[in-house]
């Protein structure tokens, strides 16, 4: 029997890759729900948007009575839950959306799963699957060396990954205490196509393709460790259909990076693949500005149990990857023209004043 995924928070950045990897690379039906905050852009589904196994509905998760409708309307076989308030400058500046949606949004989207989830027949149950897609920013920071695992202690340091790491926790309570067949993944920081231009490679990218200043948190020694969307796109299917019920894998593609050495890479590539600026060199549009309160030092992943047990590997370096994503924001002026624009023109967020 196919799949028939409902996906939340499909019209984002991520959920809108996995919507297009299902669509082309599996014989799966998907139902996107999503709220369509500011972080949303249904552009990001053209190439599907009039596929057969293709449906969008408009709907808040914390809307219960709204989920329960949805899911006795579609009857999917799996849930893939990553509808979110996902920026973590936002939820310093309005913490409150954040709870809403991340953990009161998550419980209600759980409430109506379970109920779904009982009234299915044996087979039904035993194939379901509630995945709860959450980050690595949930175990807080590491020193100069070693990995999160699955088994690292939660130390979260900002309201949005304290949100994630309610909801994460929410989602292994459903499974203990009601059964609900769960499986969890917790990834590190995500980049490529489609990427609302408030996070920092596409703030970045369109900043230095307009000479725009730079500006980097304090002296850009944070370590992140970037995975290519499509890459966690993949990851994702891989935990939804093979990942044992109550299990948690974590992701991440083995690129540490200092934010420093990500914006000069940024530099380069535009220095080499579009004209010159006036100014010079795009790396001196760099400018060092106030740290992020709370600012995590370095996140780094093991993901050695999603590639031992799924057999998951990542396709994209970080060199390869961040090329793709540069070409792609130059090929797909008409997606982000238009947010930088009118919902965000780039401007300093979360600074805790
Ligand atoms: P995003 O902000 O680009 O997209 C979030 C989507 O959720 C938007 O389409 C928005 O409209 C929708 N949404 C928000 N509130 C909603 C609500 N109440 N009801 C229905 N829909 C709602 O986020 P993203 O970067 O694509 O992240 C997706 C998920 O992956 C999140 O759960 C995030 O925590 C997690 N994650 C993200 C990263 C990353 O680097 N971006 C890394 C690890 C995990």
């Amino acid at each position: 029997m196919t799949q028939k995924i409902l996906i939340t928070g499909g019209a984002g950045f991520i959920g809108s890759a996995v919507i297009r990897h299902l669509i082309a690379e599996t014989d799966a039906a998907v139902v996107n729900v999503d709220k369509l905050t500011y972080a949303a852009n249904l552009d990001s589904l053209k190439p599907v948007a009039d596929n057969p196994r293709y449906a969008f509905e408009k709907a808040d998760i914390c809307d219960g009575a709204a989920m329960a409708h949805l899911l006795e309307k579609h009857r999917p076989t799996a849930i893939m839950h990553l509808a979110a308030e996902s920026h973590v400058d936002r939820s310093i500046d309005g913490p409150g959306a954040f709870i809403m949606t991340n953990v009161v949004g998550t419980y209600a989207l759980l409430d109506a799963s379970v109920a779904y989830w009982r009234s299915l027949d044996e087979a039904g149950r035993a194939r379901f699957r509630f995945h709860h897609i959450s980050t690595d920013e949930v175990f807080g920071s590491l020193g100069e060396t070693g990995f999160f695992t699955e088994t690292t202690p939660y130390d979260p340091s900002s309201p949005y990954s304290s949100s994630k790491a309610s909801s994460d926790h929410l989602v292994r309570a459903w499974h203990r205490t009601y059964g609900l067949p769960v499986v969890l993944s917790n990834c590190s920081n995500n980049y490529g196509p489609c990427q609302f231009p408030e996070k920092l490679i596409p703030l970045m990218i369109l900043n230095a393709l307009e000479g725009r200043p730079l500006p980097v948190y304090g002296q850009g020694t944070n370590v992140r460790d970037w995975l290519y969307v499509e890459d966690h796109a993949r990851a994702l299917w891989e935990v939804l259909s093979k990942g044992a019920p109550g299990e948690s894998y974590n992701v991440g593609g083995n690129n540490e990076m200092k934010n420093i050495e990500v914006v000069q890479m940024i530099c380069d590539i535009l220095d080499d693949v579009v004209d010159p600026l006036p100014g010079g060199p795009r790396r001196g549009l760099i400018t060092h500005v106030k740290d992020r309160p709370g600012h995590d030092q370095r996140y780094a992943i093991d993901a050695s149990k999603i590639r031992r047990d799924l057999g998951w590997e990542p396709r994209e370096t970080f060199d390869t990857g961040l090329r793709r994503t540069v070409d792609w924001y130059l090929d797909n002026r008409d997606w982000w023209q238009p947010l930088r624009d009118g919902v965000y023109a780039g401007g300093r967020l979360g600074l805790a004043v």
